[in-house]
């Protein structure tokens, strides 16, 4: 039955920026401070209190829109829109309705595998609210978040699964993350997902009714919320197939009940005529030159797109690799730091992607909480590439390193004799004459060329030793028997 239904879904995204100050007044953008502490007669919307705008959260928007190749507009405008509740000091949000900052731009998303196109309509400034809270007996509101600097991302509706929307969140997520605009904290809520969903028919022309699923805090509530929605909307259309699809959804704020698992509508659809929007009298129109943006344009640092091609034509990682690695900013800057010192990076981004994440995840560490220093990771795949252990024994190393993240492979090697390879020719000599001895038939195939033999006679002395000896000796030692002979 779900074959015959397009999704179609359109993203909004709430990430605050992480200026020291907020959008209209001096007093401090942090996080976790105690209520009603970083707060100033301008956010609590005291009488005859006037907005100045922050350049820097200008500055950021513009890289921004200058990473997703969008337009910066020459003269954008500052609006109300009015609505009252707690968190709104003032009865009205200053936004940017008429003239955003930011028109259009896209960005490019890893879905499945394959790399997929999406586009940006607009982004706009504003402010965000406090927060209320409800206690048994009473409600409160904290106004240290009320002004703090949002840039609202609204998507083109051209997403067309959850899986496609999870990515494109993703792929603005590592944007803002690697020009370190926004901390995109999702506990903390500095980054925010409404979701827009509808389906229709294929061969239908227009849309169908829309339905807003509110304030979704983590790419795995994302993708459910949106499944449960379409799900609900097409179950809903098959059951009324003769009814206007206008009666059968209706359009409206929803939120989504983690526990429940549920989509619960919380408001039917107001207008943008019901926030009376209308233009901002204390603030003038925000006046970006072309200079400005073109020397900001410099300042860019590389984007994680850019990275990841660097890595897979560079690096020679492949490009699920290069994803991988790029996804989490810090990740990628400890992989950099260790490729300073390291002689095989392919094999770097595997002891660090899977080796390492393995270990430390099943633990509910990170590198950076056990301190974990690149260089050691580095080290320990140079002592592989130079032979002077084997695979195996790196295993091993890698967890003793994980739960004495002070030690450096080095150290663990020269404290544990078990992992000191044998490089005594008296010792490996006599086994390499035995093995030798044994298998005249790989002999014969190696002077007639089969690489193989060479390997399998190296393997023979290793097992011999259990994976003691230094391989590098070993098989410097059976060239010269072999060419001896
Ligand atoms: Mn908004």
């Amino acid at each position: 039955m779900k074959d015959n239904w397009e999704i179609v879904v359109g993203l909004e995204i709430h990430a605050q920026l992480n200026t020291q100050s907020k959008i209209f007044s001096s007093a401090s953008n942090h996080f976790g401070d105690e209520p009603n502490t970083n707060i100033s007669a301008v956010c609590t919307g005291q009488p005859g209190v006037l907005p100045v705008l922050n350049k820097e959260v200008v500055r950021k928007a513009i890289q921004f829109g200058v990473a997703i190749e969008a337009n910066i507009s020459e003269a954008s405008t500052f609006d109300r829109k009015s609505y009252f509740y707690p968190d709104c000091p003032k009865n009205f949000q200053i936004t940017q309705f008429f003239h955003p900052i930011i028109q259009g731009g896209r960005v490019f998303a890893e879905v499945e595998g394959k790399e997929k196109e999406f586009f940006i309509s607009f982004a706009h400034l504003e402010e965000d609210a406090g927060s209320f809270k409800h206690f048994k007996k009473f409600g409160a509101v904290d106004y240290n978040r009320s002004g703090a600097p949002l840039i609202e991302i609204v998507s083109k509706p051209c997403m067309h699964s959850a899986v496609e929307a999870a990515s494109y969140a993703r792929a603005i997520r590592s944007i803002l993350l690697y020009l370190g605009v926004s901390d995109c904290n999702m506990e903390e809520g500095s980054i925010r997902f409404d979701a827009n969903v509808s389906v229709k028919k294929y061969n239908e022309q227009t849309l169908r009714p829309k339905t807003e699923i509110k304030n979704l805090n983590s790419f795995n509530f994302l993708q459910l919320a949106i499944n449960k929605e379409v799900e609900r909307q097409i179950d809903l259309y098959e059951k009324h197939p003769d009814k206007d699809p206008k009666d059968v959804i209706q359009s409206g704020t929803y939120r989504f009940d983690a526990e429940k698992k549920q989509v619960f509508l919380m408001r039917s659809k107001e207008g943008a005529d019901d926030y009376r929007y209308c233009p901002e009298p204390d603030l003038p129109p925000l006046i970006i030159k072309k200079e400005e943006v073109e020397k900001i344009k410099t300042e860019i640092p590389e984007l994680p797109r850019q990275r990841i091609i660097r890595y897979h034509q560079n690096l020679g990682l492949s490009l699920d690799t290069a994803h991988q690695m790029v996804e989490q900013k810090t990740i990628s800057e400890f992989f950099e730091k260790a490729c300073n010192t390291c002689k095989n990076k392919k094999s770097l981004a595997n002891w660090i992607l899977v080796e390492f994440l393995g270990r430390l995840n099943e633990k509910k560490e990170t590198f950076f909480s056990l301190n974990l220093l690149p260089e050691n990771i580095a080290s320990l795949v140079n002592l592989i590439e130079d032979k002077t252990i084997t695979s195996r024994m790196a295993k091993q190393i890698a967890d003793i390193m994980v739960d004495n993240p002070e030690k450096s492979p080095e150290k663990i090697v020269e404290e544990n004799p078990e992992f000191k390879p044998v490089s005594d020719l008296s010792t490996i000599e006599p086994l390499v004459n035995a093995i030798i001895e044994k298998n005249p038939d790989s002999i014969e195939d190696y002077k007639k060329g089969r690489k193989k033999a060479f390997a399998f006679l190296v393997g023979q002395v290793m097992k011999e030793t259990k994976g003691k000896a230094n391989p590098q000796i070993v098989s410097d030692l059976i060239h010269k028997k072999l060419g001896d002979l």
